[in-house]
């Protein structure tokens, strides 16, 4: 099919909540995308933080196909190995307790909302403007933003919002508080990371108050930032945090994982989800594991990080972010991303007008952040 067919077909059969992009793609390697007629592209979006490890990478491929070959699905009342051993493994790199999987980050915040609202009845959630953590009632709900919240009135209650520049966290969590929610670095408002003196400040307000301290790490997590955990990297562990994106590479994972002292809210009946955790899914994401949990891939990581944006600045630009979750100010984004696609083939996405956002995979080559600076470079003339 044709560009102008499929875009028929969106047009007549997609419900429009999307923004697409002229261009079809129909094969990944790496850092590299392809489109229909034969154009190579390079990938500094990875679909939002999602392939980490980069398109079809081998590793991934084969688990995917063998796990296919083997088992898909079965369902959470019985027993898989890909899901035990992925819950052994998450835990015993983060938290220390129990997780919960689902299909998405909106439904690992549901996850959290569950276990902070069973442990304190009523107790409000508060969250920071700019923070973004879904959509779905809940987790849009904890999403600030009048323009994604407003038209779905009325939102789940108990939800309190504070700025993020200048929180005063000591107003407003008490007893009554049921959980802080943060994303350590903002990812959909524009890459802005919330200051560690406020994540400090938020950890030790929530031990007074007996409060949940949640991290939505669905894009900074899974070695985006430089560490496994976008928190180890600043220094405070929360209670309680939620992953997805870079999870599965692309195959639809999410979790929520507690410290142990939270592992045990959620009981029996009390929350599910038919997909979860499925044998396929599980080994896909055991497998981006194998590569991404490994400190010198993580060292790498960093050190690609500094080269892009040391490479960015040097072109003039204002960059901001951590390791390889980078944006630079400019002044129309929205414009700037699409020539970058359709003049010089290089993925890239504007989440504010103001902003253009970089998060390519955690594999690429120095040679291909070369080429998406001087790419950048062309367009800024
Ligand atoms: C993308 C995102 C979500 C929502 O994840 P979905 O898989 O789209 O539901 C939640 N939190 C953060 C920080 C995100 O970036």
């Amino acid at each position: 099919m044709t560009l102008a067919e499929l875009q028929a077909l969106e047009r007549d059969y997609l419900m429009p909540t999307y923004a697409r992009q002229p261009v079809d793609f129909v094969r990944g390697e790496g850092t590299r995308l392809w489109d229909a007629e034969g154009n190579e592209y390079l990938d500094f979006l990875t679909g939002i933080s999602v392939s980490q490890i980069g398109h079809c990478h081998p590793a991934l491929v084969e688990a995917i196909s063998e796990q296919a070959a083997r088992l898909i699905h079965v369902g959470n009342l019985f027993y898989t190995e890909p899901a035990m051993r992925l819950a052994r493994r998450l835990s015993e790199r983060s938290l220390g307790g129990k997780v919960f999987f689902t299909n998405s980050g909106a439904e690992a915040i549901e996850c959290a909302i569950k276990l902070a609202r069973k442990r304190r009845r009523g107790g409000e959630i508060v969250v920071l403007s700019g923070g973004f953590h879904g959509r779905t009632m809940g987790a849009l709900s904890a999403t600030p933003q009048e323009g994604k919240q407003q038209p779905f009135a009325p939102l789940v209650p108990g939800f309190r919002v504070v700025p993020r520049e200048n929180p005063v966290l000591e107003e407003v969590v008490t007893g009554d508080t049921a959980a802080v929610l943060i994303e350590p670095i903002q990812g959909e408002s524009g890459i802005w990371p919330v200051e560690r003196g406020v994540l400090e400040a938020a950890r030790s307000l929530c031990d007074d108050a007996g409060a949940l301290l949640i991290f939505d790490e669905v894009q900074c997590g899974m070695g985006r930032t430089g560490s496994l955990w976008a928190w180890e990297r600043a220094g405070v562990r929360p209670d309680v945090m939620t992953l997805a994106k870079g999870l599965g590479d692309g195959v639809p994972i999410g979790a929520c994982v507690a410290a142990p002292d939270y592992s045990d809210g959620l009981e029996a009946g009390d929350h599910g989800s038919t997909f979860a955790g499925s044998p396929l899914i599980a080994a896909a994401a055991n497998a981006v594991l194998d590569v991404v949990d490994d400190e010198g891939f993580l060292a790498e990581g960093r050190r690609k990080g500094e080269l892009l944006r040391d490479g960015l600045a040097a072109l003039g630009l204002d960059v901001r972010g951590a390791g390889l979750m980078l944006a630079f100010r400019a002044e129309d984004g929205p414009d700037l991303v699409r020539r970058a696609l359709l003049e010089q083939r290089l993925v890239l996405n504007a989440p504010a007008p103001d902003a253009v956002r970089l998060l390519p995979p955690l594999t690429v080559s120095d040679e291909e952040i070369g080429q998406a600076v001087r790419r950048i470079g062309a367009l800024l003339g």
